[in-house]
């Protein structure tokens, strides 16, 4: 069964083996003493994969890719297959991310290939979805989001051994430092459970699906999403990258969630 809440880092192309080790180890020292709950995720570049697995240790940290090939194995030059992350020591991948559509040309159906790839090897798909601001201005953003879900998961079979996890990030907000109101990532987050309810039992959907909010989350915002019932947590980038502020980030969430519970 899933820990909620969940806390993803997504580091993107920023660190490089030293800097995730050094940003991992801080966070390592930085958890000692802190009451948490849920499951923290650490989504470093391929290289750093390993070092950061590492550096956790024993920590009950978990490590993440960034993306996977859509293949197995051979003459894929530049490909990493899911069998290779796992072996790193990760059992979560980031796919269909904002930026991989945006400048790599992923689709639907290249998204859908992953997420089953993942899910073969026992890896957890975050899968991303959300809307542009041109689609939200045309009033599609409902209509783009579940499409974008149904696709992903075309079939998938969600299990206690093959849970998803769905993170909502408006495209439009991401990196810009101003998050969307938290009643309307709400408002998404139901629209998107009631898309899981329609695909798998209700009881799946409850235990082995979360569906988390990204796009600018900070130390200064993050709670004001917190108390929102369908929001089981974040997928958080530029704020992951400093330690100090991704710690407060992990305190805040874990303190909302201990005291609703
Ligand atoms: C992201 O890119 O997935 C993301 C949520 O970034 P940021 O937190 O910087 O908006």
């Amino acid at each position: 069964m899933f820990k909620a809440p969940f806390l993803v880092a997504n580091w993107k192309m920023n660190y490089g083996i030293k800097q995730a080790v050094q940003v991992t180890a801080d966070i390592v020292v930085g958890l000692r003493g802190m009451r948490r709950k849920g499951q923290l995720v650490l989504c470093p570049s391929y290289p750093a994969l390993l070092s950061v697995k590492q550096t956790i240790g024993d920590e009950s940290i978990s490590l993440g890719a960034q993306d996977l090939s859509g293949q197995d194995r051979g003459a894929f030059t530049g490909e990493v297959a899911p069998w290779m992350i796992k072996e790193a020591g990760a059992e979560y991948v980031i796919i269909g991310h904002s930026e991989r559509k945006k400048y790599f040309s992923e689709t639907n159906e290249s998204i859908n290939n992953k997420v089953k790839n993942a899910l073969k090897e026992g890896l957890t798909p975050i899968i991303c979805v959300g809307e542009t601001f041109e689609e939200r201005q045309e009033n599609q953003k409902d209509h783009v989001v579940l499409r974008q879900v149904q696709n992903a998961l075309d079939g998938v079979k969600v299990s206690p051994i093959n849970p998803i996890i769905i993170a909502y990030e408006p495209v439009w907000v991401i990196g810009t430092g101003q998050a969307i109101e938290p009643s309307d990532a709400e408002y998404m987050h139901t629209l998107i459970r009631q898309v899981l309810i329609d695909l798998y039992p209700l009881v799946v959907v409850d235990h082995h699906t979360a569906i988390l909010y990204g796009g600018s989350v900070d130390e200064n915002n993050v709670d004001e999403f917190c108390d929102k019932e369908h929001i089981q947590g974040f997928l958080v980038g530029s704020a992951s990258l400093h330690s100090q502020q991704f710690l407060k980030i992990i305190e805040k969430v874990c303190k909302e969630s201990s005291a609703q519970s």
